[in-house]
């Protein structure tokens, strides 16, 4: 038996398994449903599962005899052009949407979708939608897009994603294929990682609580220059007991290089795409997709200063338990010199306050609060938070 490719997504959904039949059953049967609404807990792999089922729905090879590559029927190669776009997320013909707005979804975003739906492939032989907080999808947004929920254009499929049928409009719910997903313990997740990498459980369990989800932890651990900025993002918390204001704002500023490092390659992926279409789309379209990649971008550039706060959160926290005595294994294993370092400085009400700094950091982010300030807010709060008793 031939071992599963680097970058099949079905395969790394081990903690949801029957989700992972569904997918595969509903692919390889070839009556997959134009909209599904995935519903499961935060860090239950929904979004992993998205993209795991995007990439099936456009693999070039799906259907062709003699790929005995995988051991999942419907499961895509994980090899062709299409799989290994899907997997780096720089599919042009996979969008994933999330809501720009503190109160969700704007008309705005709901308009350009659908005309973007309208549109043609750019390469794949279909487009696949991933809408991320379906419960941000509020009454005078949602309507608009009803119709095309329920007759999308061929090839069109929409994934959306939400926590429970009870908090997103019955309308949207009845237009969707329902799939659930069952809730995942972070140990549970640190194992499933374990079986896919073979990386020590120490580092497991550290990529689970930074990226959140087993399939992201396994991508981060692959990952050098994500796992860069967690590095400084731990480092600079390290560093703020002896940092002057002038420190800081640069820690900040190091920081935010440090987290963008990945956008390199969207940002050169998206300008080889533009620069193929260029001859053969209309000045709209271009216009369109250049549009679009602006977005992606920023989509992109807010998840990697999540996973940063996420990593300051991860560290926080074990810092918090060992003020507190408890007995758990650290989350941070790595950096255990700096865990009792901050320990050494810190009290429970400063590590709590100093979660709360990076709480109020994620709410700034998810308000549109210029990542750069948010940064440099929560490390001056953190400071005064771990020096001050
Ligand atoms: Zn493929």
């Amino acid at each position: 038996m031939t071992t599963v490719p680097d970058h099949s997504l079905l395969a790394r959904l081990d903690t949801q398994p029957r989700v992972r039949d569904f997918i595969s059953r509903a692919v390889a049967s070839g009556r997959a449903s134009h909209a599904y609404l995935f519903l499961g807990a935060p860090g239950s792999g929904k979004l992993d599962a998205a993209w795991a089922l995007a990439q099936a729905l456009l693999c070039e090879r799906a259907g062709e005899d003699g790929d005995a590559s995988s051991t999942l029927a419907g499961a895509a190669c994980g090899s062709c052009d299409a799989c290994v776009r899907v997997a780096r997320h720089t599919h042009p013909d996979v969008h994933l949407l999330a809501p720009e707005s503190a109160t969700g979804y704007l008309i705005n975003q709901t308009r350009e979708l659908l005309e973007d739906v309208a549109l043609a492939p750019i390469r794949a032989r279909g487009k696949v939608y991933i809408i991320d907080r379906a419960e941000q999808l509020r009454a005078n947004t949602a309507n608009a897009l009803l119709k095309t929920l329920e007759e999308p254009p061929a090839g069109v499929t929409f994934i959306l994603l939400g926590t429970s049928t009870e908090v997103i409009l019955p309308t949207i719910v009845s237009r969707c294929q329902c799939v659930p997903f069952r809730t995942v313990s972070p140990v549970r997740a640190a194992e499933a990682v374990e079986r896919a990498t073979g990386t020590s459980p120490e580092r497991c369990r550290m990529a689970v609580s930074v990226a959140g989800s087993p399939a992201r932890a396994i991508e981060f651990l692959k990952n050098a220059e994500r796992q860069e900025a967690r590095r400084q993002m731990v480092r600079a918390i390290d560093s703020l007991r002896h940092a002057d204001e002038a420190d800081v704002l640069l820690i900040a500023k190091d920081l935010m290089v440090a987290i963008n490092a990945p956008l390199a390659e969207v940002k050169s992926t998206q300008q080889a795409i533009l620069e193929q279409n260029a001859d053969y789309l209309s000045r709209g379209a271009m216009k369109q997709l250049e549009d679009r990649n602006k977005r992606e971008l920023s989509a992109r550039e807010r998840s990697g200063i999540m996973e940063a706060l996420a990593s300051a959160r991860s560290l926080l926290r074990d810092v918090l338990m060992r003020l507190q005595g408890v007995p758990a294994p650290a989350m941070n294993g790595d950096v255990e010199d700096i865990i009792d370092r901050l320990c050494s400085a810190a009290t429970v009400t400063g590590a709590t306050a100093a979660l709360d700094a990076v709480a109020s950091a994620e709410r700034c982010i998810a308000r549109n609060v210029t990542p750069q300030l948010a940064i440099e807010v929560m490390l001056f709060d953190i400071r005064k938070a771990l020096t001050c008793p």
